[in-house]
């Protein structure tokens, strides 16, 4: 089966086609439909299975279109590197549509990353460090966030992002859509997707 047996709008099968997706990989095939449906999601999937467009499409699909200046959907992700790759992912696949992406993430000056939110965001893209600081300083609105992604959980939690990624659940709406996509299913991971989830539905490749 193609992708075009998802509910995905014309725009982004414009898009899956020029990126030379032919048909869904197993973890877009298991994850897409749910995550369309509107369920949390826990996706257990390492880098090389495409899980990056499993969320990213249903995400696109969700937001849709530019509207007013607050972010609808937030990705949280360990690192620049990582951050980086899944805006490339966001852009490529939402290149018809107008949706307005941010990148954020520290080792840089946060100017012109505080530019851009006020210039009005869909999808923000960050690690958890920069997220909360520009939250802080009241840059970020939190309100209209409907989507929320974890990026390589496992990795997050290895490299300490617990206390910011806890505090940035307590700023954000309670109704909301959550995908959890981890590397590997330990014992922390289930901690935080109890934590985190609401009646998941689990997905492996
Ligand atoms: P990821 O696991 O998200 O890091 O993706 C790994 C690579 O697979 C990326 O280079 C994607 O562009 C590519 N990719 C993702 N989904 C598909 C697909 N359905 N068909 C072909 N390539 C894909």
């Amino acid at each position: 089966v193609g992708f075009e047996a998802f509910k995905l709008n014309k725009q982004l099968l414009n898009a899956i086609e020029e990126a030379g997706y032919t048909s869904p990989t197993v973890i877009q095939e298991k994850a897409i439909p749910l995550a369309l449906a509107g369920h949390d999601v826990l996706g257990i999937a390492q880098t090389g299975t495409g899980k990056t467009a499993a969320y990213v499409l249903p995400l696109l699909m969700k937001t849709k279109y530019a509207q007013g200046k607050l972010p609808r959907a937030l990705v949280l992700a360990p690192t620049r590197e990582l951050v980086m790759q899944i805006e490339k992912v966001c852009s490529d696949l939402g290149k018809y549509t107008d949706l307005r992406v941010v990148c954020l993430y520290g080792g840089i000056g946060p100017k012109t990353q505080i530019e851009q939110i006020e210039e009005g965001v869909d999808i923000i893209i960050s690690t958890p460090g920069r997220f909360m600081d520009l939250y802080k300083k009241g840059v970020i609105l939190t309100k209209e966030l409907k989507t929320m992604v974890l990026d390589e959980a496992d990795k997050m939690m290895d490299m300490g992002f617990m206390p910011q990624i806890r505090a940035i659940l307590e700023v954000i709406p309670v109704k909301r859509q959550n995908l959890l996509f981890s590397a590997t299913f330990a014992p922390r991971v289930e901690g935080l997707a109890a934590e985190f989830l609401e009646f998941p539905e689990r997905v492996e490749v």
